[in-house]
């Protein structure tokens, strides 16, 4: 009888790729994290039960075929996983990287709720297709022929992206539009490269131009071009413009110098990561060096602001969130990984005000967690009497992310939103309130995560070419 190469999980233990240690990591913008070698990515494959009903697929945004690749993978058939994996996800090795698999595929794996630790979905998915990409598997795309038809894609984030990819295999001529002057989004110029290594996005961005794709950077819609000369100029468009309008701060001294929003924080880094030069850094006005750092907010944003001051040599990072480390919206495994590397944690520690100009320290409250709301999270009340001031020079904002107004930027009223700001478009297609018009990724969602861009893009791209073919379909009639 065959040996069975699986549901090695009672024998075998959960084992991650190797993670730097905190005081080298710290000290640049590599990836923290190593890559599995051969042998190991196959035994941690083989740890899999091959469920049935496999909840890890079932919770992952894509479906994945996870049990199948990994099957392949601990076998030895390696082309064939990374076949099946792409065949699912545009961009495996990033979401293998960057999706907090802890909320998704691995927090759902069946072998972990029975006592053993989760397989190692994500670190087997980003194996998979570097090593696709180190063996020449990952090629342009060669539509098997051209359609006539032409897409235009305001926003070459994950999302947009991802439809770009998928209307191109189907010969559709694509644009795609960004004000940036590197395609990618925030996978470019938000998520630092501790997480997710600059070339690792640049080759994608290359594979799909050399596949055909057109790129129009530095072309900001509603100010270097018109939507309306978006929407003549194609015969569908898709707005995947993402979510950049920063929550702000009030109390007194919120507009001292000093005070920064972390995208801008977080764009400068990156960009001197690709060697440009960035006026606002020179100057030491986003430069963390030899400074009291203090980020506000306990999300992912604020794990990235607070992990990039500590590469740039801070003298002290601490983070305020008002409520608890359970009742934070970050993920678990990035605040460790925080804490590793010398973050400082105030829970229950919200800001009222500022002194200074240019800021000295942030005026704190103390809290605590009250009764539940209609959700059934705790509300923070603050504690009478027990105020202190945080000494800081350099105060980071990341309370997360609004829409722009987009129909009033652009002078399309008809572009309906919800009362949110996003724009109102079709769980299924993305299909918006204009004929035509579609919309994918954070700016209907809200700030979300890459791999449900990636979602919504596929499944945007796979209705626009239900609407060509029928099209096609009547005018042959
Ligand atoms: P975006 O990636 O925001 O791309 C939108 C693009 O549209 C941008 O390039 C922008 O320049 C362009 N654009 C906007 N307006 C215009 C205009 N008028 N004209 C032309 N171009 C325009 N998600 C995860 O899954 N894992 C993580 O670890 C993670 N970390 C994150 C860290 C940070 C700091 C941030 C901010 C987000 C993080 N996210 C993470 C969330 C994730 O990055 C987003 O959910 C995802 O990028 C959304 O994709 P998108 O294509 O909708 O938009
Ligand atoms: Fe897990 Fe994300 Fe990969 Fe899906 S795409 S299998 S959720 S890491
Ligand atoms: Fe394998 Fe876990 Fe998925 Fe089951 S839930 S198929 S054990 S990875």
């Amino acid at each position: 009888m065959a040996k069975q190469p699986m549901l090695k999980f009672v024998t075998v233990n959960r084992d991650m790729p190797h993670k730097r240690d905190a005081e080298t990591r710290n000290k640049d913008f590599a990836e923290i994290y190593a890559e599995f070698a051969e042998a190991k990515a196959a035994e941690q494959a083989s740890r899999c039960s091959q469920c049935g009903v496999p909840y890890c697929q079932a919770h992952c945004p894509l479906h994945n075929n996870i049990p199948d690749w990994l099957r392949m993978t601990a076998t030895g058939r390696l082309e064939e996983a990374y076949e099946l994996s792409q065949a699912t996800n545009t961009f495996p090795e990033i979401c293998g990287r960057i999706c907090p698999q802890d909320r998704l595929c691995e927090g759902n794996c069946v072998i972990e709720q029975s006592g053993h630790e989760t397989v190692t979905i994500g670190a087997v998915e980003k194996y998979i297709t570097d090593t696709a990409w180190e063996k020449g598997w990952v090629k342009p795309i060669t539509p098997a022929g051209e359609r006539p038809e032409s897409v235009g894609i305001i926003g070459a984030g994950p999302g947009g992206l991802a439809a770009a990819d998928h209307l191109r295999r189907a010969g559709v001529q694509v644009t795609v539009y960004d004000r940036h002057d590197r395609a990618g989004g925030l996978l470019t110029y938000g998520i630092p490269g501790f997480k997710l290594e600059k070339d690792v996005v640049m080759r994608r961005n290359d594979q799909l131009e050399a596949g055909g794709v057109t790129f129009r950077l530095n072309c900001e819609i509603g100010k270097d071009i018109t939507f309306d000369e978006i929407r003549n100029a194609h015969d569908a468009v898709i707005i995947a413009t993402g979510v950049y309008k920063t929550r702000d701060l009030s109390g007194p001294g919120a507009g001292a110098a000093g005070i920064v929003r972390a995208i801008d924080y977080l764009t400068c880094s990156n960009r001197l990561s690709f060697g440009d030069s960035v006026p606002e850094f020179d100057s030491g006005e986003l430069d963390a060096k030899g400074k009291k750092v203090v980020v506000i907010g306990g999300g992912d944003t604020a794990m990235d602001c607070l992990r990039t001051a500590v590469r740039q040599g801070a003298e002290s990072v601490k983070c305020l969130y008002r409520r608890d480390r359970a009742n934070m919206p970050g993920s678990q495994r990035e605040t460790q990984n925080a804490e590793e590397e010398g973050v400082v944690f105030e829970w229950l520690a919200a800001p009222q005000g500022f002194a200074g100009d240019p800021v000295t320290g942030v005026m704190v409250q103390r809290m605590r967690l009250g009764q539940p709301d209609a959700t059934g999270r705790q509300t923070p009340e603050v504690i009478e009497g027990a105020d202190y001031v945080e000494e800081a020079d350099l105060v980071i904002k990341a309370l997360g992310f609004e829409p722009e107004d987009l129909p009033t930027l652009w002078d399309q009223p008809e572009l309906e939103v919800t009362r949110w700001g996003t724009v109102k478009a079709e769980f299924t297609t993305g299909a918006t309130a204009m004929d035509g018009v579609y919309a994918v990724g954070d700016i209907v969602r809200g700030a979300s995560l890459v791999v449900w861009a990636i979602r919504d893009g596929r499944d945007c791209a796979a209705a626009i070419l239900e609407r060509f073919e029928g099209a096609v379909e009547v005018a042959a009639e």
